[in-house]
């Protein structure tokens, strides 16, 4: 599939790897047992010598499984693994190779429950400082004989950093530390974390992947970058496993099978199929984001826009060189905050919620709702003011989202 188009890939994927009856999409397997003709090959498919068998769908489906393998291609990666919703993929992650006394660097602008995750380890031992990550060197300073790993979005929630994803690769290759990369913001259809150096990528599935809002679910998905031989975290009995595979073999393991956040195989048929338009999808949504941008940052009810497609965004140089597009999150400010909710009362065409990455725009304001727990400090912290906006930029065609923008701004207008 790697010299194919990114496109081609996905969508005969399934067919070149194999399905019944010559369908051309995965079939939705159901069964949570698997049985077997002869015993050895159930024992086989438990100590793992059986390669590609399934047991007990808490660890895996051929459905599952085959999103898996669409995954690893899409990332360029060795190996995949399915969860139930992003948030599982990452906490599983986080507590399968962490233990207490290592060290966690992270960019302090990432996602709300991942920042809320990170107390959590704090409580279990493990220590978690969070620095501006736009300067490597801030992530540089922060690192200790600990640090086991750091961890960055490629484009942050909502306020649309770009940490330098290039710099922190080699100070992490150079020490040896896992780069675990949320690149959920832009998808492999705009960037693949692996040409930074990632050793571990993580997807919200949920989001730009299925692109549909009808299915919750996430992958982790391993490089091939990283010599898990050198981590001290793996326990001996995935030590027997190559290299290459002892990192996702212990999160399979220790965080699917025994945390228990497993993927549907309806879940995960719904999302391959999502999957199929991601690069045209990201593509509309992106070039919408950027007209959205232009005509917000012109616009004078407007005050600052955060895209890092526009001039103006302080990391626009890093996102015209790794990404292929800028994608389609952008947040803004309204000059006067006291209009904000009769402004976004008014736009007809953008959904009131939640939610990223869809095939309609979403638009949400930040500081009441998903930033609200957080609390007034910390949103301070992260440059999220009370009139911010978030928005989550669909399909839909670019004049009509303009010209209902435009008729809604009217109300911010002094
Ligand atoms: C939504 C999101 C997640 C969590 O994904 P869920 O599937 O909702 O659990 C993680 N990281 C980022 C950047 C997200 O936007």
């Amino acid at each position: 599939m790697d010299k194919q188009g990114f496109t081609t890939g996905i969508v005969h994927g399934d067919r070149i790897t194999g399905t019944e009856h010559g369908g051309v999409r995965q079939s939705i397997h159901t069964s949570v047992q698997y049985g077997f003709e002869r015993v050895e090959d159930l024992i086989g498919v438990f100590q793992g010598t059986k390669k590609g068998g399934f047991n007990y769908a808490r660890q895996g489906t051929p459905t599952t499984a085959a999103l898996e393998r669409k995954i690893t291609s899409l990332e360029q990666g060795v190996g995949s693994i399915c969860f139930s919703t992003g948030m599982a993929a990452i906490t599983a992650t986080f507590l399968t190779l962490l233990r207490a006394g290592d060290h966690l660097v992270s960019s302090k602008f990432v996602f709300g429950n991942t920042n809320s995750i990170f107390g959590t380890l704090r409580g279990l031992g493990i220590e978690v400082t969070t620095v501006d990550a736009c300067d490597a060197d801030n992530v540089k300073n922060a690192i200790k004989p600990t640090t086991r790993m750091v961890f960055v979005e490629t484009v942050a929630n909502p306020g649309t950093q770009v940490p330098d994803l290039q710099r922190i690769g080699e100070i992490c290759a150079e020490r040896g530390i896992v780069y675990f990369v949320d690149n959920t913001i832009t998808s492999p259809a705009l960037f693949r974390p692996k040409a930074v150096g990632a050793s571990l990528v993580i997807n919200s599935l949920t989001k730009t992947i299925a692109g549909h809002g009808a299915a919750l679910g996430g992958a982790v998905t391993d490089t091939g970058l990283f010599d898990w031989s050198a981590y001290p975290n793996i326990a001996d009995e995935y030590r027997r496993a190559p290299s290459k595979e002892q990192g996702l073999t212990q999160i399979r393991k220790k965080g699917l099978r025994d945390m228990g956040g497993a993927l549907s195989s309806e879940q995960a048929h719904s999302i391959a199929m999502g999957a199929e338009t991601l690069a045209l999808r990201v593509q509309k949504s992106s070039d919408n984001a950027l007209a959205l941008a232009r005509f917000l940052e012109k616009h004078e009810a407007v005050g600052r826009v955060f895209y890092p497609g526009l001039e103006s965004h302080p990391q626009y140089a890093i996102a015209q060189r790794l990404f292929k597009g800028a994608s389609w999150l952008l947040a803004f400010e309204l000059r006067n905050a006291d209009r904000m909710i009769d402004v976004v009362n008014a736009l007809q065409l953008p959904i009131k919620a939640t939610g990223l990455g869809d095939t309609r725009t979403l638009i949400i304001p930040v500081a009441p709702t998903i930033f609200f727990e957080a609390g007034a400090e910390t949103r301070k912290a992260m440059g999220i003011s009370d009139g911010m906006l978030r928005l989550s930029a669909g399909i839909e065609d670019t004049e009509d989202l303009i010209a209902d923008f435009d008729q809604a701004l009217k109300l911010a207008v002094a």
